[in-house]
């Protein structure tokens, strides 16, 4: 095993918080929001803060950011579970929720006014837009800003007790119009907004604003150290200010690292969602999708997933993970534990003209071949098998070592065969292929030394299943890119193949959904968890056999 000796520049500001005192216990928080499932971006959320938890003997919080009613839903609360459980992110049974700290959050609002650090401010959002300048422009002062803290506080109070309209007033830090941080220009703290929320019902008709509300709730829990993505790195200063002029005593310290974004997938919740919603995907978990959900469903593990988020690290500025590396992690984590079984996904019927009619034998086959604790297993083997219609040719292709004509092939661990001719329909599509075999093969291995130079997986035909497989490819148009000027998604019209056909080994029938595999030769495939049946099996395919990505 390789040792990582550097650590990361997250790891460096905790060990000197550490050393220098001021930090005892580390405290970290994976705070989602219940607006969507998670992705594959979150997952690195979740494993950094709880992997920063442990190494330190600090504590994990799994906390619902919920402070916003809208776009709000139980199903997202269920399924964030579930996920985060599936990461093995342990976090002791209990689940923090922003929306129970809103008595809290009120009484900080009243003590920054009783402070005169907060006022009531009634503009109009237009108007509010145009005090704040821009850019290059200094903003002004809101007429409302000179209110006496009394006056506040009872303009407060009645916004609180549902004296004024949604919209009509809101509540504002007294910072500085013309900073040059736009976020300290003054923002905002509550709205007014009479809206039904998940957890409070109709409790509260003001809602805390994320960038009030984010702090405190770190602040609240203890939280030592709040790990967010860059998009933040401009709220910082007003993240401090909350936490200074509240007066906490052990403030906690907000650091920012670059969100995950991968090649030629959607990664995003609002785009993930109009593909859910457009109907373009079967729901948020479409093995398609890189939602957590999706992943698991199509059949990636959770070390597949860590060691993922291992070899892509921690940085400070923004890039692209290759796909292509996320598949890499599933193969080498399949590799050694998952037996690998015979599947013809587009079977043409091979027929031995000298074996007995009415012969069965059993060969042995190793479970795995690079791992032989694996054990083996027993296989039928007789007159008519399946065999893959590109594993037979009537005119040899260029260095094609497979079956033709006048050819002989190694059929995996059972006999070697030599073709001796086939049968067409009238469009010329292969019916049948004959072959005869060599006795004295048996098991694969040469009687005399003689070498033949392809090998080929079958299927007994009377005893084969059938299956659905479903073969997937990146839901985006890998050539033109994830998004279109307009904004929609190119789609890739070939993310999806369907093979209703496949004959697998007997073998698979003792397997149950959510089970994997390596079908010899096509790749890595998952049993769906969702549409596999007793009598109707159906695989999705995880990843193909072959990478184009390979770790230093
Ligand atoms: P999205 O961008 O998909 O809408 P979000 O940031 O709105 O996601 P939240 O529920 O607010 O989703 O995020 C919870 C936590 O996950 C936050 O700390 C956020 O920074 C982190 N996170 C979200 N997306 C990524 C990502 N792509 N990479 C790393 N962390 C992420
Ligand atoms: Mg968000």
């Amino acid at each position: 095993m390789e040792e990582t000796i550097s650590k990361n520049f997250i790891e460096q500001i905790i060990e000197k918080d550490i050393e220098e005192g001021r930090c005892k216990k580390v405290v970290t928080r994976f705070p989602p929001e219940p607006n969507g499932y998670l992705h594959i971006g979150h997952a690195k959320s979740i494993l950094l803060n709880y992997g920063l938890a442990k190494e330190y003997g600090g504590d994990f919080h799994f906390r619902f950011d919920d402070t916003n009613p809208t776009k709000e839903r139980e199903e997202y609360v269920e399924s964030i579970k579930e996920d985060v459980e599936w990461l093995g992110a342990d976090y002791d049974g209990s689940i923090y929720f922003a929306s129970d700290y809103f008595d809290k959050m009120y009484e900080c609002a009243e003590f920054l006014i009783k402070k005169g650090k907060a006022y009531v401010c009634d503009l109009t959002p237009d108007e509010i837009r145009e005090y704040r300048g821009t850019l290059t422009e200094p903003g002004k002062n809101s007429p409302y800003r000179d209110r006496t803290p009394e006056e506040n506080l009872q303009l407060f109070r009645d916004m609180k007790a549902g004296k004024y309209p949604d919209g009509s007033k809101v509540l504002r830090a007294k910072i500085d119009m013309t900073s040059g941080n736009m976020n300290m220009r003054d923002p905002i703290l509550y709205r007014i907004a009479r809206m039904e929320h998940h957890n409070t019902g109709n409790k509260w008709c003001i809602y805390p604003m994320y960038d009030f509300a984010h702090p405190l709730e770190d602040a609240f829990e203890g939280v030592t150290h709040s790990i967010c993505t860059l998009e933040f790195e401009d709220h910082r200063p007003l993240y401090d200010w909350v936490v200074q002029e509240c007066e906490f005593e052990n403030p906690p310290k907000q650091i920012e690292f670059a969100k995950l974004y991968l090649t030629n997938v959607v990664t995003g919740k609002r785009y993930i969602k109009k593909l859910v919603d457009d109907g373009i995907v079967d729901g948020w978990d479409d093995p398609r999708l890189v939602t957590l959900s999706a992943l698991r469903r199509r059949g990636y593990t959770p070390d597949s997933i860590r060691k993922f988020m291992e070899l892509v690290g921690v940085a400070k500025s923004h890039s692209s993970v290759d796909y292509a590396m996320l598949e890499y992690c599933i193969r080498d984590d399949l590799k050694l534990k998952r037996p690998r079984m015979a599947a013809v996904l587009d079977p043409v019927k091979l027929v031995i003209t000298n074996y007995p009619d009415d012969q069965v034998e059993y060969v042995d086959v190793p479970n795995n071949q690079e791992n032989e604790e694996m054990g083996t297993r027993k296989v039928p083997f007789c007159k008519e098998l399946y065999i893959e219609r590109e594993d037979f040719k009537i005119e040899r292709p260029k260095k094609y070592r497979r079956l033709y004509i006048g050819n002989e092939v190694r059929l995996m661990n059972a006999y070697f065969v030599t073709c001796t001719g086939y049968d067409a329909d009238e469009d010329g599509n292969v019916t049948t292929v004959y072959c005869t075999y060599d006795p004295a093969s048996r098991g694969g291995n040469s009687p005399d030394g003689r070498k033949v130079r392809g090998t080929i997986h079958w299927v007994a035909a009377p005893y084969a299943k059938q299956a659905e497989v479903r073969l997937y490819e990146n839901i985006v148009d890998e050539e033109k890119g994830v998004y279109n000027e307009d904004g929609s998604i190119n789609l890739n019209p070939n993310s999806l193949t369907i093979i209703k056909n496949a004959c697998v080994e007997p073998t698979l029938g003792e397997y149950k959904p959510g089970d994997s595999f390596q079908f010899m030769r096509t790749g890595y495939f998952c049993m769906d968890i969702k549409d596999s049946t007793e009598e109707h099996r159906v695989f999705n395919r995880i990843v193909s056999l072959k990478s184009s990505y390979k770790p230093n």
